[in-house]
């Protein structure tokens, strides 16, 4: 990473501190390069004269825009970008899509007004939906940015050029724009928009570069301010020197530096063994375990092998898809969890249609009581895959609420040559009965994004709630302690694989609480594995109970 030079210093004394939700730690500072804007219609439509003649501009202009889509996804080397890539050109392939822009041709509008018509009708589909499919709504305003600037000669809009690297701020970022992105040219990213999960979310994480989504007032900063980024605290400083932001590069430079450097087991001061896993989606993922040194794979997101699918992947695509993923183990575990379909992440073919609560509906392992043969499917994969790669696999379901699913759901397992199996706790009531639990199950993982939602009853797409949904919460921690302490009885795992786990100061205290495993996104696990190895246990037991007192300001 190089200094940015600063030219245009940020007016003094009107804000010092713009805030959002930080998605990816570590900081950066640099002069602000603000993101293309989106082609805009001219207020009036020119009058269609040849309708077929329309039609064929815009199926070409969503042709080319596929075509440039795919282009990109086959020349990028950014994990799980071409997944996105491809994804997004999907949907500029969609038939329904096309005789949506059609009929809207045949009504009178022009190609470009047409494809916004089309695409802006899927945009409302899609927010009604809510959750995930809502937060897919950034891929179709790409497609539609892409196609329109196309249809009136406008240039792409994209990722800035710039000679020196700089801060992009934008409203949200198109998943085709994150493919240019790179550490050398962009320091860190701040968007308007976007939640935890979405694909800037998720991208930047894997880029290991700092980000901060939700930061509604990002819109105020100009092109050229010199700011701070904080992708930790969720925070832009503005009104930065020079001097400062060489400083500020400097330390994030030798911080990398010393991250890249961090190998070997997590352990507290005096040894204790808290094992390092990662979150992943994929065989990309996969790969980071041996990068970074992790122990293994900790929660392993099957959903994305089912998500953009009109019904289940059968179960030779299944297997070869684990094996893929089995084979990058190297001897290491893998923990995989079954399919958590519905909320944030609905299925077509899975769940129900028009549930007045999805979070609280069937989702997670509750759609085994419709649709069984989903769940036995993927279990049946998974130990083909197992047995084809000789991997240490572990499956767990997700969306437990009582010892009578953890026993269904491990005797199932079992019968299907899955040898550990286990629950995930992200129901209070799973916590609360975690011995009863572990009376039948072989382990647990604890997902705090999902038991932070029910347990302080705040949904947790809603960035406003962010407080409420704050790990540190009291109650949470009661919840986790409960959970951990029933694994310590029993002698068996209790691992947090939310996103709790990946908070430096939040993991002594989660080890001292009596959790056995942190499983978290690669670019977590050197400030974790350095946090950990600064306390003795006897220390995150303290910081534990002062902790479980709210001894920290919310
Ligand atoms: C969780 O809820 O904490 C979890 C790990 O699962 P997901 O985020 O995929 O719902
Ligand atoms: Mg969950």
């Amino acid at each position: 990473m190089t200094t940015p030079a600063a030219e245009v210093p940020g007016p003094p004394g009107v804000r010092s501190h713009l805030s959002g939700i930080g998605v990816c730690p570590g900081r950066a500072a640099g002069p602000v390069a603000l993101m293309g804007p989106r082609p805009q219609l001219p207020a009036e439509p020119s009058p269609v004269v040849d309708a077929d003649a329309e039609i064929q501009a815009a199926v070409a202009a969503m042709t080319l825009t596929a075509e440039d889509l795919e282009r990109r996804a086959a020349a990028t080397s950014v994990p799980g970008a071409a997944e996105v890539l491809e994804a997004t050109a999907m949907i500029a392939r969609d038939p329904s899509l096309e005789e949506a822009i059609r009929s809207a041709i045949a009504k009178g509008e022009p190609a470009a007004w047409a494809v916004d018509r089309a695409i802006d009708a899927f945009r409302a589909l899609l927010l009604d939906l809510g959750g995930y499919m809502a937060e897919r709504v950034g891929d179709l305003d790409d497609v539609r940015d892409r196609a329109v600037a196309t249809l009136l000669g406008l240039p792409m809009p994209g990722v800035p050029e710039r000679d020196a690297p700089y801060i992009l701020v934008a409203d949200d970022l198109a998943p085709a724009d994150t493919v240019t992105l790179t550490t050398d040219r962009v320091l860190a990213l701040v968007t308007l928009r976007g939640g935890p999960t979405s694909h800037t979310a998720i991208l930047a994480r894997s880029l290991g570069l700092p980000a901060i989504v939700a930061c509604t007032d990002a819109g105020s900063l100009r092109e050229g301010e010199l700011v701070e980024v904080d992708g930790g605290a969720g925070e832009v400083r503005v009104g930065v020197t020079p001097d400062e932001a060489a400083d500020t590069n400097r330390r994030e430079q030798d911080r990398r530096a010393a991250k890249a450097a961090s190998r070997g087991p997590g352990r507290t001061a005096d040894g204790h063994p808290v094992a390092l896993l990662l979150n992943i989606g994929d065989a990309t993922g996969a790969a980071a375990v041996a990068k970074v040194d992790a122990e293994g794979v900790g929660l392993f997101r099957t959903e994305f092998l089912y998500l953009d699918r009109q019904d289940a992947p059968s179960v030779d695509e299944q297997v070869s898809l684990y094996m893929g993923v089995f084979n990058q183990m190297a001897g290491r575990k893998i923990v995989v969890r079954t399919l958590d379909a519905g909320a944030d992440k609905p299925l077509p073919f899975l769940n129900p249609e028009g549930e007045p609560n999805p979070a609280l509906g069937v989702r997670g392992l509750r759609t085994a009581r419709r649709s069984p043969e989903v769940l036995t499917d993927q279990l049946a994969a998974l130990s083909l895959a197992q047995t084809a790669t000789g991997a240490v696999v572990w499956v767990m379901a997700p969306m437990v609420a009582t010892a009578a699913e953890a026993r269904w759901f491990t005797d199932l397992a079992h019968d299907h040559g899955l040898p550990v199996a286990g629950a995930m706790v992200e129901i209070p009531a799973a916590a609360l009965r975690a011995a009863d639990l572990l009376a039948y199950t072989d382990f647990l993982s604890i997902g705090t994004n999902d038991l932070a939602q029910y347990t302080l009853a705040a949904d947790r797409m809603a960035g406003a709630l962010a407080d409420l949904l704050d790990p540190w919460q009291p109650a949470l921690l009661d919840l986790i302690r409960l959970t951990a302490q029933a694994g310590l009885a029993a002698g068996k795992s209790v691992g947090v694989c939310g996103e709790a786990a990946a908070s430096p100061p939040l993991a002594p205290i989660l080890v001292g609480l009596g959790v056995t495993s942190l499983s978290m996104s690669a670019s977590a696990v050197a400030d974790v594995r350095d946090a950990l190895a600064a306390v003795t246990l006897a220390q995150c037991r303290e910081m534990a109970n002062e902790a479980l007192a709210g001894r920290r300001s919310l």
